[in-house]
């Protein structure tokens, strides 16, 4: 049966490496900053910027999180992210989605600077990383093939089968997977023979959003098969797009849900930051 791919360790390992190279930026007198804008009280959201603000306090970074009522303008939204951008203390802005329905998102991502667009969904990030320039690249995506490649699965020459085409998921993930040389199909909910377009893939990656989708006889055997979903049961148990238990007969690898991607999204975000506070500090 398949190898599981543990996100939790390799996301802790990442976080050692980042959490080094942040105290040996702090001796230079460099400390990457991140900002984490929450509108509203979401209470998956609410979770979400706890974490991300225990990260930044566990790996050394500066934060600041600004807490707004749900009936906060989008003025004054825009007037905050202006100050973030020009704040030098911060390296990185994250505008915690959803954002109430009377403030327009795009709007909101759009008026991020490019430099501090750590969550990636910037459309300068996303036209960087369509053309192959150098970019902040969306978290989720970037976890998905660190996962790869830090288990030996590396996605040149092999044929990688994307379930779904989400701006936040599925499109940039099969972008990555194309920049790093697979064979890319992107599958969606307009796929006919869905079972048979992933049967011929090396690489599995599903983002759909529909608890166990992906079966056994989907599965070519020996593929690597990463769950990107999280889905919350009746049972109140999280569980992926992936049927996992009969999957992992099958697979030469596996994620978990939960312990697979969750874990990397932080830590790309994390990751994001140091990179945008050296980029701004002209450290290679
Ligand atoms: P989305 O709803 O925006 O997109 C889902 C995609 O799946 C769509 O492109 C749709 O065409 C496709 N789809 C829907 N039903 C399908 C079907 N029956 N067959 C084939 N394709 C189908 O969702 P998203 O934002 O991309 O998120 C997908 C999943 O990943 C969700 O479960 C979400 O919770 C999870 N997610 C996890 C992380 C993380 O690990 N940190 C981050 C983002 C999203």
């Amino acid at each position: 049966s398949a190898q599981i791919i543990n996100g939790k360790q390799i996301s802790d390992t990442i976080r050692e490496e980042i959490k080094n190279e942040v105290a040996a930026l702090r001796e230079k007198g460099v400390r990457p900053g991140l900002a984490v804008v929450l509108v509203g009280e979401d209470p998956a959201s609410q979770v979400y910027v706890r974490n991300k603000a225990k990260a930044c306090e566990d790996l050394g970074f500066y934060s600041e999180v600004h807490r707004l009522p749900a009936e906060t303008s989008q003025a004054d939204l825009l007037a905050l992210i202006e100050r973030l951008n020009g704040q030098a203390d911060i390296n990185g802005i994250l505008v915690q989605l959803p954002l109430p329905k009377h403030i327009e998102e795009k709007a909101v991502i759009d008026a991020i600077s490019v430099a501090k667009d750590v969550d990636g969904f910037h459309p300068i990030s996303v036209g960087n990383l369509m053309i192959g320039d150098d970019s902040l690249l969306p978290c989720t995506p970037a976890g998905v093939i660190e996962l790869l490649k830090r288990t030996g699965n590396s996605p040149a020459g092999k044929k990688a089968v994307v379930i779904g085409r989400s701006n936040i998921v599925g499109k940039p993930v099969s972008l990555l997977l194309l920049r790093e040389n697979a064979t890319v199909t992107i599958a969606h909910s307009r796929t006919p023979n869905l079972p048979e377009v992933v049967r011929e893939a090396d690489i599995v990656v599903a983002a759909v959003g529909v608890p166990k989708l992906v079966k056994k006889d989907w599965i070519k055997p020996g593929a690597v098969v990463v769950d990107v979903g999280i889905n919350r049961l009746d049972t109140g148990k999280l569980c992926g797009d992936v049927d996992y238990d009969e999957v992992a007969e099958v697979a030469g690898w596996i994620t978990p849900v939960p312990g697979g991607v969750g874990p990397m999204t932080i830590t790309m975000l994390m990751a994001n930051t140091l990179k945008a506070a050296k980029t701004a500090h002209g450290i290679g």
